[in-house]
């Protein structure tokens, strides 16, 4: 059967399921970085499995701590918008980075997904992030005047689906590009790509510059690798560093997820609006108010409404869901490895809870 969307999209949110590997993926040795060439290491850290993945392998490399940054991008931005995003995310993101004591930046575009999709005859806002010397900066936000008024589409075409992009990217990019310690020697960016969720994934360069490079630059040089760091492991690899490192996964993975994206994922399957709508009416209603008032749905032909009517409600756990949807991560990171236990989300299906 045809879908609309290749894996890799539904993948990014984790909203399909992997196809599996029947093989390993063989590497060229070039295809893989040596990591004492580098001064610096930034994971960009989702707080989902396989960024978390590649912060674990580095420690299991040898890598000290006080060389690495964790780099998470707030979707909703830091002004009160809370229309996207897991609300739990961002603690679970510092109560990690203390358990470990690894530095955690943060970078976002203001008023994120929100304001961004309510633009009208505005430039895109500005981003914003503190350098690693503790200065605020502020980049953008004089650009071309623009319209959206609109949900970022379920298709292919980045240029409708632009959360990704506007939110992620780009805002990744500004921090390294605008952040002058990155002009000093050289950086490894790690990110938590798979070869396993899907065939687009199978087919990205394991290793190669990242799109901030420019270390042949004539004025301003900056070394920038990016490095797939989890890129050949299928999902037991993952589990089992969680599992020897002890540590605690995200709530989402608990309440049965198969992966972390945001709450209201524009991806989401008809059990994921179900949920969205049963235990957190609050999100689904602004949304569904939004689809009203642009005219237009998230996925073409049909309403979250439509989509929520589809699903089966999934049981929640409750402890988890109340972690989930609060602000405070107070459950421990760190757990005995001897007894450490998958969550309801691994192997289970990624296209929301099971
Ligand atoms: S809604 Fe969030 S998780 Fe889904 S595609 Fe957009 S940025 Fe990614």
């Amino acid at each position: 059967m045809r879908t609309l969307f290749s894996d890799e999209e539904l993948i990014h949110c984790g909203l399909a399921r992997p196809a599996p590997i029947r093989h390993p993926i063989a590497y060229e040795p070039h295809e893989r970085p040596n990591l004492s060439d580098y001064d610096r290491f930034l994971v960009f850290f989702s707080g989902g499995k396989d960024s978390v993945a590649c912060f674990l392998w580095l420690l299991d490399q040898g890598i000290p701590v006080d060389k690495i940054e964790l780099h998470h991008h707030l979707v909703d931005g830091r002004e009160g918008s809370k229309l996207m995003d897991w609300p739990i995310t961002t603690d679970y993101c510092v109560k990690f980075a203390q358990a470990f004591g690894v530095r955690l930046s943060f970078s976002w575009k203001e008023g994120g997904f929100e304001r961004e999709m309510l633009r009208e005859n505005a430039p895109t806002a500005p981003v914003h992030f503190y350098t690693q010397s503790g200065e605020k900066r502020q980049i953008g936000g004089d650009g071309k005047l623009n319209t959206r008024k609109k949900f970022p589409q379920v298709s292919a075409d980045l240029s409708v689906r632009w959360c990704s992009s506007y939110l992620k990217i780009s805002v990744g990019e500004s921090y390294i590009v605008n952040d002058p310690v990155f002009r000093q020697g050289k950086t490894l960016v790690l990110t938590g790509e798979r070869a396993e969720e899907s065939a687009a994934r199978a087919k990205y360069k394991v290793f190669e510059p990242h799109r901030a490079d420019n270390r042949n630059g004539a004025r301003v040089k900056r070394w920038v690798d990016v490095y797939r760091a989890v890129h050949g492991w299928p999902e037991q690899q993952v589990w089992e560093i969680f599992r020897k490192f002890g540590v605690n996964p995200h709530p989402a993975y608990h309440l049965g997820l198969g992966r972390t994206s945001c709450m209201a994922c524009i991806f989401g399957s008809p059990k994921q609006w179900a949920m969205l709508k049963h235990y957190m009416p609050t999100h689904f209603k602004s949304i569904s108010d939004y689809e009203t008032l642009f005219n237009t749905t998230i996925k073409r032909g049909a309403s979250v409404v439509q989509t929520a009517a589809k699903g089966v409600v999934p049981e929640l756990d409750r402890f988890w869901l109340e972690v989930a949807m609060g602000e405070t991560f107070t459950p421990q990171i760190l757990l005995n490895p001897a007894t450490w236990s998958y969550p309801l989300g691994a192997f289970g299906e990624s296209s929301g809870p099971t």
